[in-house]
């Protein structure tokens, strides 16, 4: 259910309240000083809804849906270059040892 954030006009607090988008349609919403002159802080709930897609793993997914398989493969190439033979760069951070198996290194 989404979070709407209210700001009081008659005491200034600030509030929030979980409503869902039909409540928030029919529902007429109290401060605790009895007012219902209050407007939606439209701000605080656009930093919420951002705040919570903060993750990595969300924003690699929302990144990797875009992808084409053609790019995602490039990158997956690129990422595990090191375990090829030939590699000659640097290795990812951790990765001291290698051990050769069927022509491949493996971590
Ligand atoms: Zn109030």
């Amino acid at each position: 259910m989404p979070t709407f954030t209210y700001m009081c006009n008659s005491c200034n607090k600030i509030f929030e309240k979980q409503l869902s988008f039909k409540e928030y349609d029919t529902i007429s919403v109290l401060c605790e000083c009895g007012s219902n002159d209050l407007q939606r802080d439209f701000q605080a709930d656009v930093a919420t809804v951002v705040e919570s897609q903060k993750t990595v793993g969300s924003l690699a997914n929302k990144n990797t849906s875009r992808m084409s398989d053609d790019e995602k493969e490039s990158i997956n190439r690129k990422n595990n270059a090191y375990l090829n033979k030939e590699f000659t760069g640097k290795l990812p951070e951790g990765a001291k040892t290698f051990e050769k198996k069927n022509g491949k290194r493996v971590l």
